[in-house]
């Protein structure tokens, strides 16, 4: 499918979305990772699932619901881009998790890890908190791109240097509610 986007305001221009990767392709790739999370973390009672917002809202909530194991979910807003499609070298938090990870097992979940600055400060500032185990998972990845050296333990898909959308990624707080990934084109 190809969405077709008309802007609320001149200064943006409109664009189309062409999809990348399906609903079916993500699924299908979500039931695997989960089976590898659940074996990662079988042994423990203390899990907690920390969603990076807001880009991965959606991807969280597939994942979760394919595991078969005692978890909490809580979240964290990092800021990275703003509105536009510039990547930022300084993360700030905007909003921290609710309870406490030290001596807890977490697990971060990115929507992508792009320059690598947001998925590397967020893990070195929870290390700091001394969580028993602290993993990270992204579903897509732009190797291409990066900056510093940072790879999550787990990734979705390896993609090329597009600007996409959908699943729970916006451009300009729109398209998460579209079901499949999709890269933006202007038209
Ligand atoms: P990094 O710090 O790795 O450069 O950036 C990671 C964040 O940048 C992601 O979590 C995401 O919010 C944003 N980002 C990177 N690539 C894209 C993209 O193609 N589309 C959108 N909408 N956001 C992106
Ligand atoms: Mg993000
Ligand atoms: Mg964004």
């Amino acid at each position: 499918p190809m969405t077709q986007v008309t802007t609320q305001t001149p200064a943006q221009p409109n664009y189309v979305i062409d999809e990348m990767i399906s609903a079916k392709s993500i699924a299908a790739r979500i039931e695997d990772l989960a089976k590898i999370i659940q074996t990662e973390f079988q042994d423990t009672n203390k899990l907690i699932v920390v969603g990076l917002l807001r880009g991965s809202f959606v991807f969280i909530a597939d994942l979760v619901r394919e595991l078969d194991l005692p978890v909490e979910v809580d979240f964290l807003e990092a800021s990275s881009y703003g509105d536009g499609m510039e990547s930022s070298r300084e993360v700030r938090i905007l909003k921290d998790l609710r309870g406490q990870i030290e001596g807890r097992d977490v697990l971060v979940v990115e929507d992508i890890v792009d320059t690598g600055h947001t998925l590397h400060q967020v893990i070195d500032m929870l290390n700091t908190r001394k969580p028993s185990k602290l993993k990270s998972i992204a579903l897509l990845d732009k190797p291409t791109r990066r900056e510093v050296d940072m790879k999550a333990d787990w990734t979705g898909f390896v993609i090329p240097d597009e600007f996409v959308v959908g699943y729970g990624i916006d451009y300009a707080q729109r398209n998460r509610n579209l079901p499949y990934i999709g890269k933006v084109r202007f038209t």
